[in-house]
This record gives structure tokens, sequence and C-alpha cells, in this order.
């Protein structure tokens, strides 16, 4: 027996352990998890996943939303401040969409909106609280639209000052909340990376290594995003635990095909009434190419618009449950690949569990 075959056994045995048995919170069940998976994921810290109301076990994660947004205040990063908007107004406006979305049957919101952008984790928690929802939120920084969102430090700061101060959140909580992040989430402009760009994603390949983290990275064009394939990997940074957000705006399909079959997650995430037959085209395209299983969808919608009257205009999150999934029965998917994109996808995109070995 050579070392990857028994590493793959050992693997397979762990895995069935985190996804059977572990509790929120617990300490490795299995002594060998920790060496199995220390190549690809730290040891003991993905049996959990941290929501803004604190750990919770994987399987609790349900059908999941890996792409909205609560509140978002695009001012820039040298004004965006939790002052410019009041909180009870957002928890207000937001809260009957999210109770809609549980009532429909989705279980957890993941929350893309990053710090200079109106990530308000105290907000979340409270929305949580009420609506049912599992919410969870996000750490590093949003290099999109011609770096507005960056902070002077981002700047200054080497990569590995930057991830120092996302792995600080991750192991100590953001600000003084004690809310831990769930995921990296960064933005990059598209096209060849920028200098400040490229170091974001090294700083975000770095948390991952040090938390074990996935990373959601912003960035449609196949450009940017293949750029941020060949990086990430070439830290020794495993693609199952990256994720091409927005990847719908490349429309070349033969992109996504390459970038899963490399294994990274494909995420379609602008699902809208007026996408829907795109949305459809997208992901059965995929599903035709064997590669249902590195596929995630979300709306992309919400949100709160700091300094617009009311918040503006709050797009529920619900084309999925009133179009999408109707679109996909009715175009003869079995219950059980519905499942996989809605519920196992996510999940494993949210605990680095593998299905194969890299
Ligand atoms: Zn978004």
């Amino acid at each position: 027996m050579d070392g990857r075959v028994s590493r793959r056994q050992c693997l397979a045995r762990c895995l069935a352990l985190a996804g059977g048995t572990l509790v929120a919170g617990a300490a490795p069940a299995h002594a060998a998890f920790a060496n199995a998976g220390a190549r690809l994921q730290p040891a003991g810290r993905r049996h959990r996943i941290d929501s803004v109301l604190g750990p919770i076990a994987p399987d609790r994660l349900g059908l999941t939303l890996m792409h909205e947004h609560v509140l978002v205040d695009f001012i820039g990063a040298g004004q965006v401040s939790a002052s410019r908007y009041d909180a009870d107004a957002v928890f207000t406006r937001a809260l009957p969409h999210l109770q809609q979305l549980r009532t429909r049957g989705g279980a957890t919101l993941v929350e893309c909106t990053p710090a200079y952008l109106g990530r308000d984790p105290r907000l979340l928690r409270r929305l949580a609280a009420a609506s049912g929802l599992n919410i969870l939120t996000n750490t590093g920084y949003y290099g999109a639209n011609q770096d507005k969102h960056l902070p002077p430090h981002a700047f200054t700061e080497t990569a590995e000052q930057l991830a120092a101060r996302w792995v600080r959140e991750w192991e100590h909580g953001i600000d003084d909340s004690g809310i831990k992040p769930a995921f990296v989430k960064i933005g990059v402009d598209p096209g060849p990376l920028s200098a400040v760009d490229a170091k974001l994603v090294r700083a975000a390949a770095l948390t991952h290594k040090a938390t074990g983290l996935p990373i959601a990275a912003h960035g449609g064009s196949g450009v940017a995003a293949f750029e941020e394939l060949d990086m990430v990997e070439g830290m020794g940074m495993p693609l199952h635990a990256f994720i091409w957000v927005h990847a719908h705006a490349e429309k070349d399909g033969s992109l996504h095909v390459r970038a899963a079959k490399r294994g990274a997650w494909v995420e379609f995430d602008g699902l809208s009434d007026r996408s829907l037959d795109a949305h459809v085209a997208l992901v059965s395209r995929m599903k035709e190419a064997g590669l249902l299983d590195r596929v995630l969808v979300s709306h992309d919608a919400g949100w709160y618009h700091v300094g617009e009257p009311d918040g503006g205009q709050f797009r529920p999150f619900d084309t999925l449950f009133t179009k999408f999934v109707p679109a996909l029965k009715a175009g003869g998917w079995p219950d059980a690949d519905v499942r996989r994109l809605l519920v196992d996808n996510p999940r494993r995109a949210l605990t680095g569990i593998v299905d194969k070995l890299y």
C-alpha cells in the first residue's frame, strides 16, 4: 500500500466522521483526521462552520444561498462607516426578506459584503436570531471597482501582513464582536490582475492555508479567474477551496468547464427572473459535462443600499424557489441533482470536503 492509497482510505474514513457525527465546535473525533487532512485543510478546523450566531455543524447548513447581501455601501473606503445608516431601519427592511427565504425552505444565507463595503456582523447576528436563518460573514478585502473600497493599509502592507489581519478575525472575531468569518471574500478587477489585486489573492491563499477557510473571489472575467487559479495553485492551495464568483459574467462557457475540471467552484450567482433561462442553461451545460459537483448558484440579491431613501430597492431572494427549481424539474432534473446543487455543493464548498485527492 503506497502512501497515496493510505491517505485516500484514511481521508474517506475521516470525512465520513466529519459528515456524520461531529457536532458544533467539537474537537477532532479521530486522531487520524489531523494527519490525513493536513495537506488539504488545517487539522481540526473545518469541522465547524462559523455562523454569526456561533459555530454550527456542517450538516445544519441545509439549503444554502452562497452569495447574497443584506447591506452594501458603495461610498468608498474613505467614508464608509456604520454611522451612515440606522441599523434598526436596515433590520426592519431586511428581516421580511430573510423570513420569506426561511419560509421557502432556505436554511443558510452567505452574506458576501466585505469590510469597507458595509460588512456589519452585529446587524447580521440580530437578523439571524430574528429570522431563524444561519448567516455567514467573511474576512478579506474588495479590490474590484478600481480599488475604491480598499483601505490605505491594503496598499502599504505586505500580503503576509494582510493575511495576518484576516487570520486574526478568524481566531478572535471581527473587531470586538466575537463573530468569526466563515470564508475569505476578495474582489479583483476584470482582466489581468493589478499589483494590489494580486496581493489580495496572495493574502487570501495565505489565509486559507492558515485557517482552511474557502476563498470566494469576485472577478467575473475568465482572464482574472485563471490568473487567480494559477496563483493560488502555485502557492500549494487546492482549488476545491476556491470559488470563482460571478462566473456567469464570463461568456465563454468553455472556461467554466476548464475551471471546474481543475477542481475550482464555478458560481453562477446572478440568478434573477430575467436571467432564468441563461442560468438554467449554464447549470445544465455543466451537468451534461459531468461537472455538476463543481457548481454553485445564488442570486447576488438584496440589499439595503446605504445612501438611498429607505435603502432603495431590495431585491428578494426568491427566484431560485419560485422559478429556477421548478424550471430544473420541468427539464427532467431528478431531486437528487437539485439537492446536490443547493445543499450538498454549498456544504462541500464551505467545509473544504473533497471528492478526490490532489
Ligand atoms: Zn455580490
